[in-house]
């Protein structure tokens, strides 16, 4: 009830939730208290969530935050939220975010744009919460839910996060099931939690993940307790510093920042070692290439027949056009054109091919490194701080806006887990965040060097 009062009071400003289901959180919440009096509370018992729109939700508003998907309401759960249900979490409702998840800022959604808690020092300015998973930032930051789940395609959970002063994972691929989850880039897509705290951001990655065989890239391995890994401490551990992410016109708190974080691992006993990885200056545009095509395919399937919105013309072409003309915003559409286009026959050798190609020589700089010793990584999480509601530069110019996601799409290049953990604050006062880059399925060691930053 405290939570849904709070959204109540906070929403129509912030915007986070685009619907919410208090009947389904009292309800739930009942059944947790019957559990716990019977002695037979799970693990998440009675912790009340905020759902990312992405997640397929059974009998629950399911949009993508677009406008095709229209009343559209899954006749099944996703695997990662029936996780939580089983451990006992509770539903406040789902999350705003940038429509299919493209975006930086959540300025793409159908429901408008999500306004950061944070502000600047004596300004009146709102802030973005960054995205695509604003919604999910913001919610947590807000304390309108106790954490929410998210995804992240090229940095969606970790940049939010590290605009909103949160907790954000994106583990492994493969390590949480994409079974139920609406489809950006599916050899990108990953989901995880976005919390208050590393350790709430354990709790909840425990749960969400495990082998789904629903799920063709799902990985067959158990589970750790992640949270029993959050107290480790990083002695001994070799963390590395790479040089390419020390770009030109780098904001200089930015810089002094990830020094910071670098003397606080250094102070707990670990080992600081300068590495290089050469081919990252390639990794955002490979990126998008790679995502708008994985994309305009996974798209395709919104047709203006099996879904959502559906515009009629005088005959199925035109229905076709005219829903999807009507259905998707500018930034899904613009996705869609360039993903056609590079795989398109005339192109598909020079830009698709090429950019898979550039896709494992990232993942290669990365084996060599782990394979030399280093634990994990560590990084600034984004290139600068929150920006304005509006930022006259990114909206003129949309490769702007993709540079946002410079330092976290190299991580999904490669399929590996990082994590974002707020690590200070600008002249402004606004929450910077730093990130960790792991080894596959080595989510511990994030979680642990995390809490060291925190
Ligand atoms: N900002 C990136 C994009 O727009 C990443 C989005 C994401 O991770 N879902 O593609």
């Amino acid at each position: 009830d405290a939570y849904l009062a709070a959204i109540e009071a906070a929403n129509p400003a912030l915007n986070a939730y685009v619907a919410v289901t208090p009947d389904k959180a009292r309800d739930m919440a009942e059944a947790s208290d019957a559990r716990i009096a019977k002695g037979e509370a799970g693990p998440l018992e009675g912790i009340p969530l905020g759902i990312k729109d992405l997640f397929g939700t059974k009998g629950v508003h399911t949009q993508a935050a677009s406008h095709i998907l229209d009343g559209f309401k899954p006749g099944y759960e996703s695997s990662v939220t029936s996780n939580l249900w089983r451990d006992g979490a509770v539903m406040l409702g789902k999350l705003n975010m940038d429509e299919f998840a493209m975006g930086s800022s959540n300025e793409t959604s159908y429901y408008g744009p999500v306004v950061n808690p944070w502000r600047a020092k004596g300004s009146d300015t709102d802030l973005v919460p960054g995205g695509s998973s604003g919604g999910s930032a913001s919610a947590v930051a807000a304390w309108l839910c106790a954490g929410a789940t998210a995804t992240d395609t090229g940095g969606s959970i970790r940049q939010p996060a590290a605009f909103t002063g949160t907790v954000g994972i994106k583990p492994t691929y493969g390590r949480c099931s994409r079974w139920g989850v609406v489809a950006f880039a599916s050899s990108l897509d990953q989901a995880g939690p976005i919390a208050r705290t590393v350790e709430d951001a354990a709790l909840m990655m425990t749960s969400m993940s495990g082998f789904d065989p629903k799920d063709s890239t799902s990985v067959d391995l158990a589970v750790p307790d992640f949270a029993a890994a959050v107290e480790r401490g990083v002695k001994g551990l070799v963390i590395g510093v790479p040089r390419e992410y020390r770009m030109d016109g780098m904001p200089q708190e930015i810089e002094a920042l990830w020094q910071e974080g670098l003397s606080w691992l250094k102070a707990e006993g670990a080992e600081i070692r300068d590495i290089s990885l050469p081919h990252t200056k390639y990794a955002l545009p490979a990126y998008y290439i790679v995502a708008p095509a994985e994309a305009s395919s996974n798209l395709a399937r919104y047709d203006g027949v099996k879904y959502g919105l559906r515009v009629t013309g005088k005959d199925i072409t035109d229905l076709y056009e005219m829903s999807r003309a009507a259905g998707f915003g500018r930034e899904v559409k613009r996705r869609v054109m360039i993903g056609t286009y590079v795989l398109s026959a005339g192109y598909y050798d020079a830009y698709y091919v090429r950019a898979q190609k550039v896709r494992t020589l990232i993942k290669r700089d990365f084996e060599q490194v782990f394979a030399a010793g280093v634990d994990a990584i560590l990084t600034p999480a984004t290139p600068s701080a929150a920006f304005g509601i509006g930022d006259a530069a990114m909206k003129a110019d949309p490769v702007k806006m993709y540079l946002n996601d410079i330092f976290t799409v190299t991580v999904n290049m490669a399929g590996l887990p990082g994590i974002a953990v707020p690590a200070g604050m600008d002249g402004q006062g606004l929450p910077l965040g730093l990130q960790l880059i792991g080894k596959p399925f080595d989510e511990e060691t994030l979680f642990a060097a995390a809490r060291v930053i925190e």
